[in-house]
Order: structure tokens, then sequence, then C-alpha cells
């Protein structure tokens, strides 16, 4: 879109491909196409050449399992040979995008090629109601939708991701035979994208429901009694998508940095679900297979990439995640078995220190956790707000002082209040914990 708009403002001619169409099964068509390509750009030019996915032909050359790959080669060398071919007066402008820079070749990042680099992160708060507003510009919006509130309630949608809540929006207040589009309408979206689609036809035992209940309040209740977790906004044991049962926060801003107090309480209200169910029942159930899968992946992070645990200190080695190269394949370990057992032993005590905080809480606020069940069994979905006011009620008095810990709605219950870590250095972006379901069958990946 950006490249778009680039050449629409310029004026002048936009030639569109995507990388992948270079690739062909035999050794020198997608060279000849480069130039093809080029040859006709240099014929209109002023013009303006746009690759998509440029990572698909222009990838680390020599990488990758299995030896190298001459067609993509090739076809790399003879864009590199164009680029470098253009006399600066020829008024031709290469554009190219990726989301993977960091697998590009150098020698495509060099200057003279493609050596600016802009980065086009996820829109932030401010920026996410302007792109509702064009999404929404020809909908029949009813004049109750408070379109800020709806950028509150999505951190961490990209653009796309907010025209879908639009069109689904849409969708769901056609299903509803209304003619404008309304809060419900939105919120419900926003749960469908986030959560999954509302499961009707599923049948649960009552035990199984009671379990769930349990496991839910478990989670919600540690998501308003710790300060740093995010404000809790809504609790379900509806079934939606592979989860069982939704215990969902929201963040009041959006997060660049997390600080490791915001760490601990998100690993202790992850073990909230298991912590209620062993409580309860004296045993466990299958059904936190994936918060505990999520709380040791952050877990080591902590301690591999943030420097957060005393016996291993300021030392990194970065994330694990991305072996589907090979280059990065050959270099996942490059620590001693040693230091690889401290690791594991930091990672475990991490884990074990906030389950028994988990205990400890859950164990003081007991009455809290039964009546929010209660609730939860009776009603299927509470509000944050009400489960702040069970929790509270239960408690014999206010967890919290006036105002210290709000409780997130989309419908406008919350005021917007400042971080609590204060404004946000520039920082490398670390990838949010995200807020959503907390209860999923084990084999499923994270929605
Ligand atoms: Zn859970």
């Amino acid at each position: 879109m950006l490249a778009r708009a680039v050449a629409g403002e310029a004026g002048v001619p936009f030639f569109s491909v995507s990388g992948s169409d270079f690739m062909e099964m035999f050794v020198g068509v997608g060279a000849s196409r480069v130039r093809d390509l080029f040859a006709t750009a240099r014929k209109q030019s002023p013009a303006i050449v746009f690759i998509d996915e440029i990572d698909s032909i222009g990838r680390k050359r020599g990488a990758g399992v299995g030896g190298g790959h001459d067609e993509r080669e090739q076809t790399l060398n003879q864009m590199l040979n164009e680029m470098d071919g253009f006399d600066p007066t020829e008024g031709v402008v290469v554009i190219a995008a990726t989301n993977r820079p960091d697998v590009l070749d150098p020698a495509l990042l060099r200057p003279g090629r493609f050596d600016r680099q802009i980065v086009v992160p996820l829109p932030d708060l401010d920026e996410r109601l302007p792109i509702l507003q064009v999404h929404s510009k020809d909908k029949p919006l009813d004049p109750s939708v408070d379109l800020a509130m709806v950028a509150r309630g999505t951190p961490g949608m990209s653009g796309a991701d907010l025209a879908n809540l639009v069109n689904e929006s849409a969708l769901h207040a056609v299903r509803r035979h209304s003619v404008t589009i309304g809060m419900e309408d939105f919120e419900n979206a926003r749960d469908r994208v986030l959560m999954g689609q509302q499961r009707d036809t599923m049948v649960l035992m009552d035990d199984e429901r009671e379990r769930i209940a349990f496991h839910e309040s478990g989670h919600a209740l540690l998501a308003y009694v710790l300060d740093k977790t995010d404000p809790l906004h809504k609790i379900t044991i509806i079934p939606r998508g592979m989860a069982l049962g939704v215990t969902m926060t929201l963040p009041e801003e959006d997060r660049h940095i997390m600080s490791r107090q915001h760490l601990e309480d998100s690993l202790c209200m992850r073990m909230g679900g298991r912590v209620a169910e062993l409580l309860v029942y004296g045993d466990l159930s299958t059904g936190a297979a994936d918060d505990l899968q999520r709380n040791t992946e952050l877990a080591r992070r902590m301690v591999r990439e943030w420097g957060m645990s005393k016996e291993i200190g300021p030392m990194a080695w970065g994330s694990n995640n991305q072996v589907f190269l090979g280059e990065d394949l050959m270099h996942t370990r490059d620590y001693s078995d040693h230091t690889s057992q401290i690791i594991d032993d930091e990672v475990e005590r991490i884990l074990r220190e906030q389950e028994a905080r988990a205990i400890e809480v859950i164990t003081l606020h007991r009455r809290g956790l039964e009546s929010l069940t209660r609730a939860l069994l009776e009603s299927e979905t509470i509000d944050g707000e009400t489960a702040a006011h069970l929790i509270d009620e239960a408690h014999g008095e206010p967890v919290h002082a006036q105002g210290t810990k709000t409780v997130s709605a989309l419908n406008g219950v919350a005021k917007p209040s400042a971080t609590p870590e204060g404004p946000a250095p520039a920082a490398a972006p670390v990838a949010p914990v995200p807020a959503a379901p907390t209860w999923q069958p084990p084999t499923l990946p994270a929605v």
C-alpha cells in the first residue's frame, strides 16, 4: 500500500511483482523475468518497481539446508546486476517489502541497491483509530459506536486485522438483522477474531463445566489481585474456537517494553488455572497444557534473552525459534553443557516460584474464587468489573485502594491510565504476551 501510494503521489507507472513470481523450476527463467521487468520499467521511466516478499529471492546465498539453489542465486544475481546498471538519471525507483529483513543477502542492502529501510511496525493506539475510521467510512455505524474504544481494545492488531474486524462486525450486524453496526457487533467481532467462533453445538458435561469455571476463575482472580497484570476484561466458559474457556485481559495502553515484575505477574496469572484445579480437586487435568507451555517459553526467554536471572546474569543468546533456516540451525547453541544446565535450573526456579505465589494468593482469596466460579456457572460470561466486585465482596474489603487497579471494558467503563512503568524509552520492542485464550487442548498452536 505504501509503494502504491508513493507511485500515486508521484504520478508515474507502477510495476508490482511478488518475489515468488520469479521462482520457476527451470534455471534461468527467473533471471530472464527480472531482465524483462527492468527493461519494461526503463522504457516507461520514470517508473516505480515494487517487489513484494523480496526474501523469497533475496535470501542469503549459501544458506539453507540441503545445499544451494541455482535458480534463486541466478535470479538474485540478475537483480543485483540490473540495479547496479541504473543510471542515476534513468528515473526508475525500486521498492521492495519483506517480513524477514534478517535473512536478506547483504549484497542486496549495499549502497545503490536497497540502501534505505523503512520499518513499518504494527499500528499503535493513536494509529489504529484512523485505520478503523478509514475502513468503516462507508459503513452504517450506529451513533453509539466509539471507535476510540474499539482501538483501545485491539492492541497488537495489524491494519489488515482491523479491516477484517470491521468486516466481521458488519457481518454480525447483518446476522442479527440490524441495519446499523453497533458496539456489540464490534465486541463480538473482536472476540471472534481473537478467540474464535463461539461453538454453540459443543456439549460439556457438568463436571467438565465446573472444572473449566474453576480454572478460568483462578486466572481471573490473579489477573485482578496481582498488581502488574493487565486489567481484567472478561471471563467466559462458553467454548470458542479451540478454547473451552477464556480469561481476557487488555492493556490500557500499548506496551513497548515489559518490566520483570509484569512478566512475573503474567507467569503467576497463567499458573492460576492449574493451581485453582489443584486446590479445589486435589488433582490436575490436561486443560493447563497450553498455559504451561507458554509459561515455560516465557520463563526461558527471561533467562536466555533478557538477562532476568541472577545465576545467568547479563548474558543473552537470542531467540531459538527461528531455526527454519539452515544457517541458524548451526548456531542455535553456543554455550556449554554446564550453562545449559544452569538455564534449565533457572527456568524451573522461576516457574516454581510463580506457582508457589499463585497458590498463596488463591488460598488467601479462596472465597473469591468460589464466588467467581458460581457466577460463571450461572451466567457463563462475566465482565471484569463484576468479577472485581465479587472478589472484593468475598474479601470483605477492596483488594486494591480506589483507582489503583482498573478493569478494562470495551464499552467504556475503565478510564485510560498511565502505564505503571512510566514513559517507555526507545528500546527494541518485545513481543507482547498475548492476553488471549488460556484453556486449550495441548496439541494446537496458540491463537
Ligand atoms: Zn488456563
